[in-house]
This record gives structure tokens, C-alpha cells and sequence, in this order.
């Protein structure tokens, strides 16, 4: 069992008081203690971060060579400790020990990425302004960014952000999920180790209403760069809204996997099974809606099912498992009740549906690979985010319904298409209403590609370059000769 207090101004912080409990979803084992912290602990951690930030010599004006190194040796750390930290990750969400590996080596990869962008920063330089007039177009860091993190990806969705943010000067304060703190934690303890200043990272564990208010409250943050549901972002764009503070916002999903009848089966098979059991379900671009054309749906559906029957159910540590618990009782419940209710509106469930309870799994909160068909757009389970390994079946026919299906939802975070045809996925692609098409594979990751979602999945970019320019401010200098 490990205990955790704040990481703030680059050290544990000594103040002692209420913890909360985190046990394991797939075993009920107490595996951590994170601090059940408040508004005067987000003040003393936005203090320091400030004070990382506005003195002369700070943060902002280290050279981005060194901004770089910095980030380098700590991915160098993480490196170092990836097994302890996957473990913990894997632990703690409840996710299979395989995948939580790959999330690890993202975030690695993408520190690396930040680091090296470090370097690119650049700006514009004007000269044809008039001979006596030049125009400097710079870029600044935004200043002390206050983060929210979810608990289904704890550390790639921070890392989505936090090198980010440091490569462009910013100095941070994080408010991970009270449920899944330890991964941010460990990294703030390898930052000091790395060689980061103190205040430039600081992480205040705790609920929402306690410490993620306090957060988007404080005057001394200067952004909010929040991960998480929906219904939870507007409510901090509306706050941030109201100071004019800066917003980037990366919300919930309701992606579709098209696949055409002209597609490699083989390979749709694998790419819908995988983007509806990885992190069971619990992904904000998991492909939950399988778009199917009509002539091949019922071949289709067959084969899935068959394939979805070998899906290993268990242990977050065993090497075996494709599909782990659900991150607590209340969504489990929550999961089944879209079932229950799909199958209320008209849908048919082909397999899963339950609770599992068999040998080993009783204390857990386990679901298998579930798939509804007969699914229509009206119902409750092809327009919510349902957030567990649950696949609805909706035929099409034809191009045209095929895209007015995959644009019904108000979120627009992914897409999946599967098509030989090049014309027509590029064709298809185009027409999609999301920040990331998936085309004959599905939930690639790459640090160059900017990542964010069109309509009700979000505001904002993160990876890539345009990841990087979210924490800058442009400034336009104008020089009189
Ligand atoms: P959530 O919105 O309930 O919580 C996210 C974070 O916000 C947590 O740290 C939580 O403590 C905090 N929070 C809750 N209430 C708050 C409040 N009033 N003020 C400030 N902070 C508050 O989401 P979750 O259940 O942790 O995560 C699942 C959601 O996240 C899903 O909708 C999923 O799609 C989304 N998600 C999106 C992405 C993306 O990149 N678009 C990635 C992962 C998860």
C-alpha cells in the first residue's frame, strides 16, 4: 500500500489530514492513500507555481535548450521506472498490465516529442512594414495552467498536456483523478530528480467539488486545460468563461467504426473487437457504435461475436487479460443500466450483459464483451457515452446513410473507417464530423498528430505542434527605427 501526500514547490508536503482510500475495482485490495485536499492546499500549490513563473530568472526564461533537457531526462526516468509505473497505472484503473505498458511508453514518447519541440518555438519577423518600421511577432508562455485529469488514462491524458505546457514556459498545478493519483505523483517525484525547479510542477489530489473547483476558481491560474466528461467541461468553460480565462477542453465521445462491405474483413474484425474492449471501454474514443453495411452485417455481427467469446476477462496483472474491471461499483451499475436499457428500447443482445462473478473475479467489477444489435439512432444507447465493452450493431446501406449515421451525436471526437476503396474513405473521411478519422485501423497514437474533438468532445488541440501553441499567448511588437 502506498501513501501519498501533495507534490508542491518540488517536495511532498508535510501537512497531515483526511486521505482518501483507493482499493482495487478488480479485487478490493487497499492499494493507495492520496490527500483529500482543499482550496488552501490548490492556493499554496498555485503560489508556488506562481512564484516558479513571475520571478526574474523563472521558468519562462530558462533557454529552450534547457527546457528540453530537462524533459529528456525526465523521460529518461520514466524509462527507468516504466514496470513500477505500469503496474501502478494498471492497479489503480483496474486496466490489463499489457496496455497499461503501451500508455506508459506513450507518455515517454511523447516527453520526448515536447522536449524536442521545445527547440522550434519561433516567431515572425515583419520588415515591410515602412523603412522606419519593423513588426516582431513572438510567442509567450500563457502563464500558470491549472490541469484536470481523468482516471480512465491517468497518465497519457496528463501527458497530453504537462510537457506540453513546461516546453512552452508554463509552470503547472494538476488535480488528477482522486481515484487514480499515483502515476501523477511518481512523475512529480521523478521530476525533482530530473532537475525541474521547484513550483514549476505541483499536484493537489482530491475530489472535483473540493480541489477541481478551487482550481478553475483561483485567480492565479491563468488556463484551464481539462480532460473529462463532458457535462463536467462546460461547467469549467462556463467559470473560465465568466474570468476570461483560457480554456482547452478534451471531452467524451461517442465514435463510430464504419465498416464497408468492401473492406479487408480480416482486419475490420480485429480493428472494431479492439476499439470496443481497450481500457474496457472506458476510452473517450472507444468505436462503441458499429456502423455495418447491410449486405455483410449479419456475417459480420457472427464472426465478431465468435471472436468477442475468446476475450480474456480478469486480473489487471495478468498477462493473459484483454479486458480489466470498471473503475468502481456506481459505473458498473451505471453500465449495466444502459443495457438494460438498450435491450427496453428494441436492441438484442447477442453476447455479454452481465456482471461477471465467476472463480477469482467475485470481488471485482467485472463486465465481458457486450453487443447489442437491432440498434437504432433514436435510442439511448447509440446517442450516450456508455463508457464500458459495450458495441451497439447498426446496418446501413450505402455511402450517404453511412455518414448521416456516423454525424448523428453530439460529440466528435473519432471515427472509423473500412473501405480498399481510397477514394472512397478519403471521400468519406472529408465529410466526417470529428478531429480524428481512423482509416483501416483504429486508435493509432502518434505525438505529431494533433488530438481534440469537433462539436461536444471539445475545444482545443493537444499533441503536435498546435498541442504546444495552446499554452502560448501571441504578442506583436512594433519597433520604430
Ligand atoms: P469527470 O468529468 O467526472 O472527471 C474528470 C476530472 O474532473 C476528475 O479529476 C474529477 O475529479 C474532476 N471534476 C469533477 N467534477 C469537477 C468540478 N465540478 N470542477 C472541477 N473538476 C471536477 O470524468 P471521468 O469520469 O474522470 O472521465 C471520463 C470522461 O472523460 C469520459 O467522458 C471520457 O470520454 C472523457 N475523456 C476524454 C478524453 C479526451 O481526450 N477527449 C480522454 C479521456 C477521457
Amino acid at each position: 500500500m502506498r501513501t501519498y501526500r501533495n507534490w508542491i514547490d518540488g517536495a511532498w508536503a508535510s501537512d497531515s489530514g483526511a486521505m482518501i482510500e483507493r482499493h482495487s475495482p478488480a479485487h478490493g485490495a487497499l492499494l493507495a492513500r492520496f490527500q483529500a485536499s482543499g482550496p488552501d492546499h490548490v492556493a499554496a500549490a498555485v503560489t508556488a507555481a506562481r512564484r516558479a513563473f513571475d520571478r526574474r530568472g523563472g521558468w519562462p526564461s530558462f533557454p529552450a535548450s534547457q527546457r528540453a533537457g530537462l524533459l529528456q531526462k525526465l523521460a529518461d526516468l520514466m524509462e527507468r521506472d516504466a514496470e513500477r509505473l505500469a503496474v501502478i497505472e494498471a492497479e489503480e484503473v483496474g486496466k490489463p498490465i499489457r496496455f497499461a505498458r503501451g500508455e506508459v511508453a506513450g507518455s515517454i514518447e511523447l516527453t520526448r516529442y515536447a522536449g524536442a519541440l521545445a527547440w522550434q518555438i519561433s516567431g515572425d519577423v515583419f520588415s515591410h512594414l515602412g523603412d522606419d518600421k519593423l513588426g516582431l511577432v513572438t510567442r509567450e508562455p500563457r502563464g500558470v495552467v491549472g490541469m484536470i485529469i481523468p482516471w480512465n488514462f491517468p497518465l497519457v491524458t496528463l501527458f497530453q498536456k504537462l510537457p506540453f505546457a513546461l516546453a512552452a514556459g508554463c509552470s503547472v498545478v494538476v488535480k488528477p483523478s482522486e481515484l487514480t493519483s499515483g502515476t501523477a505523483l511518481e512523475v512529480a517525484a521523478l521530476s525533482a530528480e530530473a532537475g525541474f525547479p521547484a513550483g514549476v510542477i505541483n499536484i493537489v489530489t482530491g475530489t472535483g467539488s473540493d480541489v477541481g473547483e478551487a482550481l478553475t476558481d483561483h485567480p492565479g491560474i491563468d488556463m484551464m486545460s481539462f480532460t473529462g466528461s463532458t457535462a463536467v467541461g462546460k461547467r469549467i468553460a462556463g467559470k473560465a468563461g465568466a474570468a476570461l480565462k483560457r480554456v482547452a477542453l478534451e471531452l467524451g465521445g461517442k465514435a463510430a467504426n464504419t465498416v464497408f462491405a468492401d473492406a479487408d474483413l480480416e482486419a475490420a474484425l480485429d480493428g472494431v473487437l479492439f476499439g470496443m474492449i481497450l481500457n474496457q471501454g472506458e476510452e473517450c474514443c472507444a468505436g462503441s457504435r458499429l456502423l455495418v453495411e447491410q449486405s455483410i452485417a449479419r456475417d459480420f455481427v457472427e464472426r465478431l461475436v465468435e471472436r468477442a467469446r475468446k476475450i480474456v476477462v480478469g486480473m489487471p496483472l495478468d498477462e493473459r487479460t484483454d479486458i480489466g474491471a470498471l473503475i468502481h461499483e456506481q459505473h458498473l451499475e451505471k453500465v449495466l443500466g444502459y443495457i438494460a436499457k438498450g435491450q427496453a428500447e428494441g436492441a438484442q443482445l447477442a453476447i455479454g450483459g452481465d456482471r461477471l462473478r465467476r472463480d477469482g473475479l467475485e470481488k471485482g467489477f467485472f463486465v465481458g464483451p457486450t453487443v447489442l444489435t437491432r440498434v437504432t439512432p433514436a435510442m439511448t444507447v447509440f446517442r450516450e457515452e456508455i463508457f464500458g465493452p459495450v458495441l451497439t450493431v447498426t446496418p446501413f446501406d450505402g455511402v450517404e446513410q453511412a455518414v448521416a449515421l456516423a454525424n448523428d451525436t453530439a460529440f466528435g471526437l473519432a471515427n472509423g473507417l473500412w473501405t480498399k476503396d481510397v477514394d472512397k474513405a478519403l471521400q468519406v473521411s472529408k465529410r466526417l464530423k470529428s478531429g480524428t478519422v481512423y482509416v483501416n485501423t483504429y486508435l493509432e497514437t502518434a505525438p505529431q498528430l494533433p488530438f481534440g474533438g469537433f462539436k461536444q468532445s471539445g475545444i482545443g488541440r493537444e499533441n503536435g505542434l498546435d498541442g504546444l501553441l495552446e499554452f502560448t499567448e501571441v504578442k506583436s511588437t512594433f519597433v520604430k527605427l
